[in-house]
């Protein structure tokens, strides 16, 4: 897969799909990003490995 990668996430503060930037290149990341609708902090878990990334989200 592509280091850079996409994945439409729901913002678990206002229930807003939105596309979310991932960099699977570094493996597991946990960072917070702020929704881009209600602008709220949102813990974002990043799971990555050779063949698939998986990301989740919860309220920070
Ligand atoms: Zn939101």
């Amino acid at each position: 897969m592509l280091p850079l990668d996409s994945q439409f996430v729901r913002c678990p503060w206002c229930g807003e799909r939105f596309e979310a930037l991932i960099d699977a290149s570094a493996g597991d990341a946990d960072y917070t990003e702020d929704c881009p609708v209600c602008c709220r902090p949102i813990a974002m878990h990043l799971h990555g490995d050779d063949d698939a990334a998986e990301l989740w989200v919860e309220r920070e």
